[in-house]
């Protein structure tokens, strides 16, 4: 492992930003620390607020990431306080989280890491601790301690394992005393401790010691020197988890694969909270999941407690032969040249891996209900790991960046594992610990700091035509009320770009662009697939793209009539039929959301192609709700009259051809469509989207095969 410290960088820095520094650098290396893991701490002699020189531990707060720590993430404590804490014997978690509190000096400051303590009890200047993949590989195996002992001698001090907080804390202060001249500690099925008299040695120890266990595990990965006791890697020939006993689906069979059982995965994880997917087929996790020990070494137990909050005690291992799933997905006859979206067709597969995770789920309520105390409410117990021989890692999450992160920590667990089986054999926490931790009310605290969930979070949505003006807004709508989007849209430059916008704004992997013409089978087929395949799943689609004609119906040519049933009818009934194919295997109901027009209500002269093929628009939007209903799938139209501002639908054609057949000048269209309602209203993109947005939330659950006007009241459109 490489160190990053830069002195250049590090010697212009005051204390507090010496630490910012040092832990964005810890951070940023994931083979020391996933998502939230680990903490820093720096002491320093500061002015308190009425000028007094106070001795301060600035310690890094609960639940925050320290690849992005900034000052505000660090909480400043009273050391002369918590150094008294000393003389106590024992603690309990409440009164610890109280008695931190109370030393804080500022009281805006985040709550202080649940590792405080054991910052503050160390007399050293500088203390970082991390979860490091080598160092969880030599402590959690059957013979860590003598391998650490080999590795390190005593220059690393062992501390068997102990739930973190007071008694951990106490334990390694007197553990130090006896070895004052140790440059840290390995805390038993946890992790790494270093100090130092600065930043810099503080750091450069940590690079270091891993350093060490790295190159201990490659040479034994190799094979050098082999002992008797040697791990599987020696074993089995070098490969430490076993013989490959199965083999990866090629490309497209895994694909297809995917877009079938993707959404029948999502909805039987999701049975108490959806939930978006993420999947990641690369060699590592393949290499794991078509091993012969893979089934066994994924059901020991987590790499370090902190690792649970995200991937849960366990991953359900999916026992499925890849033969099976190749064939579920070899194509038929029938299905060929079709250009439909294919789902697995083999029920027997399908079952099982119902079964399997449902008896996940069961086993989890086992588990909660043989260690739970008074007061303990279970979490969610579907999987948040599966491993899929001959497929993959699919993750879960309550957003799509969640997923990412706890597919993340888990192929940490995969390397944790593979150094462990190199140098000996993986062990882990026992049940009862494992348990201790994954319901502590101290590491659930962090999951509340998340802010509430919005009403569409958790949710996937499609949206076509979604670079025009109205498209773009909906799009925008959408994201912000927590939804993830396939921007989909002809000019796939375009789509891209606002996806990249949209997830700046709104965080990672909420929106991907596709390009879609919607008159094109194959386009839509596709768009939805990669939807599929992105997210794991469909809730919404927002049925959009249009194009408008002017021509009276005696000059009106062919091809302009034919153009018009292509976008405006056809390529509704397209998106529509892929649509609820995947709504209807993924059994958790959905939306569907057809931009239609004032027209169909109250249509207008020279716009006989518009008007006929949106209203063949509206009526299959009714045949979807009609055939929807007992799939709990709604359809429903939003009637925007008028919307020109960015629009691309009116361009300066229509809007002349349109003025001329009102007798009015173009420049009086727009006033003209704002005096012909009842509110003397212009309509605008956002009026729609907010109107998509409520039609596509369970605000509006009771509502389907239902036209909303967005026209500020149009007499003769009135819906009836
Ligand atoms: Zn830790």
């Amino acid at each position: 492992m490489k160190s990053l410290w830069r002195d250049a960088e590090a010697r212009r820095k005051n204390a507090l930003d010496q630490l910012v520094y040092r832990s964005r650098l810890i951070g940023y290396e994931a083979k020391l620390c996933v998502w939230g893991g680990g903490n820093t701490s720096t002491k320093r002699i500061e002015r308190d607020h009425l000028g007094r020189s106070i001795k301060i531990l600035w310690v890094k707060g609960s639940g925050s990431d320290l690849k992005v720590s900034e000052r505000k993430h660090f909480s400043p404590l009273r050391l002369d306080d918590l150094s008294l804490l000393l003389r106590r014997e024992q603690m309990t978690d409440e009164e610890m989280v109280e008695l931190l509190s109370r030393s804080l000096m500022d009281p805006k400051a985040p709550r202080p890491s649940i590792e405080a303590l054991l910052h503050a009890f160390l007399p050293f200047q500088d203390i970082d601790h991390s979860h490091a993949d080598a160092i969880l590989s030599v402590t959690n195996t059957k013979h860590g301690r003598e391998i650490a002992k080999k590795i390190y001698g005593s220059s690393l001090i062992w501390i068997p394992y102990v739930k973190p907080g007071f008694t951990l804390a106490k334990r390694m202060y007197e553990a130090y005393r006896k070895n004052p001249k140790a440059q840290g500690a390995i805390l038993e099925n946890h992790g790494l401790i270093t100090w130092g008299d600065s930043s810099k040695e503080s750091y450069s120890r940590m690079i270091q010691m891993v350093s060490r266990a790295e190159s201990y595990i490659h040479k034994k990965a190799r094979g050098r020197s082999a002992t008797k006791r040697s791990g599987s890697a020696t074993r089995f020939g070098g490969k430490p988890f076993g013989p490959s006993i199965h083999k990866t689906l090629n490309e497209s069979a895994r694909k297809e694969w995917l877009r079938g059982f993707l959404p029948i995965i999502r909805k039987v994880v999701s049975a108490r909270k959806e939930v978006v997917l993420h999947v990641v087929t690369n060699p590592a996790v393949l290499e794991f999941v078509n091993s012969k020990l893979g089934p066994r070494l994924s059901q020991i137990g987590p790499a370090t407690p902190d690792h649970m909050l995200r991937t849960k005690r366990i991953p359900l291992f999916v026992k499925i032969n890849p033969r099976h799933c190749e064939e579920a997905v070899r194509p038929t006859k029938q299905s060929q040249g079709t250009g439909l979206l294919r789902f697995a067709r083999n029920d027997g597969l399908t079952v099982t891996l119902e079964k399997q995770i449902e008896s996940f789920a069961k086993a989890h309520e086992r588990y909660f209900h043989r260690f739970r105390k008074s007061g303990m409410q279970m979490l969610d117990p579907y999987p948040r790991v599966l491993l899929i021989p001959g497929i993959g890692l699919i993750a879960t999450g309550k957003d799509k960046d969640s997923a990412i992160q706890c597919a993340e920590v888990y192929e940490h667990s995969i390397q944790t594992m593979r150094g462990a089986q190199a140098i000996d054999q993986y062990r882990s926490l026992s049940l009862p610990l494992a348990f201790e931790m994954e319901y502590w009310s101290l590491e659930l605290y962090k999951l509340t700091l998340a802010p509430p969930e919005k009403p569409l979070a958790r949710k996937i949505a499609l949206i076509t035509g979604a670079c025009g003006a109205i498209g773009r807004a909906i799009s925008e709508k959408l994201v912000r009320e927590g939804a993830h989007i396939a921007i989909c849209d002809l000019d796939l430059k375009k789509a891209e770009k606002l996806a990249s916008e949209l997830d700046t704004k709104f965080g990672i992997g909420r929106a991907m662009g596709l390009k879609m013409d919607v008159t094109k089978e194959k386009d839509v087929v596709e768009s939805f697939s990669k939807t599929v395949l992105e997210f794991g799943g469909l809730d919404a689609v927002v049925s959009n793209a249009g194009i408008a004609h002017i021509s009276p119906v005696d000059t009106l040519a062919l091809k302009d009539w034919e153009k018009s049933l292509g976008v405006n009818a056809t390529g509704h009934f397209l998106v529509a039929r892929e649509a609820i194919k995947i709504l209807k295997k993924q059994s958790l109901g959905g939306n569907l959301i057809f931009i239609a027009t004032k027209n169909v209500l109250a249509p207008g002269k020279d716009f006989g192609a518009y008007s006929a093929s949106k209203s063949a628009e509206a009526q299959l939007a009714r045949i979807c709700a009609i055939e929807g209903g007992e799939w709990e799938i709604r359809s429903n139209m939003v009637n925007p009259d008028g919307v020109f501002e960015g629009s691309g639908l009116w361009s300066q054609e229509i809007r002349k051809e349109r003025a001329n057949s009102y007798g009015i000048k173009t420049n009086q269209l727009e006033a003209f469509y704002q005096n012909r309602n009842l509110l003397k209203t212009q309509i605008l993109p956002s009026d729609v989207a907010n109107s998509v947005a409520f039609l596509a939330s369970d605000e509006s659950s009771k509502t389907t095969g239902c036209i909303l006007t967005v026209d500020g009241g149009v007499r003769e459109a009135f819906p009836r």
